[in-house]
């Protein structure tokens, strides 16, 4: 079992890499991102109580995200291993985490982290926001969420290196070269 925390701000690139190695690994990939924009689009009462939160850009409450991860480690029993995207955001997301997965005897193999610039990171969203439309993806927003992942959401890199889990990687460059340094870090846990 691989299991890999993908993590780093917004616009750092975690979803393209996460595609890249859902094909290489076999991965399952749960990012509480889409799951939580699929539940804004089925129009669920999720949905609409979510909907203000992430449009201000601040993360919704952790009850809420590790109830659609904790469904969905149950969903997929035979996984290869997971890609955790977007999760954990906070101390007491990681903490959960952990729990459901040892009560299924998993763990976290590691935690990549893309690092990339805040200036790249703003040109990156504000590029995509007006070529997929994401309601978040506008400048005042983008600065919120680049804070709100500073603030809250930093000290989680620091629960993994506490566990000897954590890989920091450049995610500036090609897709591919970015690929070949996950890759790289990736060996060891293979
Ligand atoms: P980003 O590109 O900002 O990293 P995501 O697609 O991961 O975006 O998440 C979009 C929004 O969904 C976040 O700004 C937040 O409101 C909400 N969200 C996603 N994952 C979480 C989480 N683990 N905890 C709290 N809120 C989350």
């Amino acid at each position: 079992m691989l299991n890999i925390v993908l993590f780093g701000p917004p616009g750092a690139g975690k979803g393209t890499q996460s595609n890249i190695l859902i094909e290489r690994h076999g991965l399952v990939h749960l990012s509480t991102g889409d799951m939580l924009r699929a539940e804004l689009a089925s129009g669920s009462d999720l949905g609409k109580r979510v909907k203000a939160i992430m449009d201000a850009g601040k993360l919704v409450s952790d009850e809420i995200v590790i109830e659609l991860i904790d469904k969905r480690l149950t969903a997929n029993p035979d996984a290869n291993g997971f890609i955790f995207d977007g999760f954990p955001r906070t101390i007491a997301q990681a903490e959960a985490l952990d729990r459901l997965l040892t009560s299924r005897s998993l763990a976290i193999s590691c935690m990549v982290r893309l690092k990339v610039p805040d200036e790249e990171l703003v040109n990156r969203l504000v590029l995509r926001g007006k070529e997929s439309g994401r309601s978040d993806d506008t400048e005042t927003v983008i600065r919120n969420r680049i804070s709100v992942y500073s603030e809250q959401t930093l000290p989680v890199a620091d629960y993994y290196k506490k566990q000897n889990k954590l890989n920091e990687i450049l995610g500036v460059g090609t897709v591919e070269e970015i690929a070949s340094r996950v890759s790289e870090v990736l060996k060891a846990y293979a």
